[in-house]
């Protein structure tokens, strides 16, 4: 199954009722237009708990990225697991 983004930026990994992706994270069912989609190329993302650094992708989990910010020395963020999941 492809790999559907949501508005959030999350991955719409679950499906409703209807058959429609859904965001799991944030509990919202809005795709994202392919205009919105960043590309991540490139770019980093930083564990927001103990700062390890991989390379961004939509499929890290709890991943956002940092349009806002998208300067030399700026960070997507994600969540690697290091303190655990609950
Ligand atoms: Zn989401
Ligand atoms: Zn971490």
């Amino acid at each position: 199954m492809d790999e559907v983004i949501m508005k959030c930026g999350h991955i719409g990994y679950g499906r409703t009722a209807e058959g429609k992706p859904y965001c799991l994270v944030c509990d919202c069912e809005e795709v994202a237009d392919e205009k919105d989609v960043i590309d991540l190329t490139g770019r980093k993302a930083k564990c927001s708990s103990c700062g390890h650094i991989t390379n961004s992708s939509w499929s890290l989990p709890f991943f956002s990225p940092r349009e806002e910010f998208n300067q030399s020395g700026e960070y997507d963020s994600y969540y690697c697991g290091c303190g655990g999941w609950d």
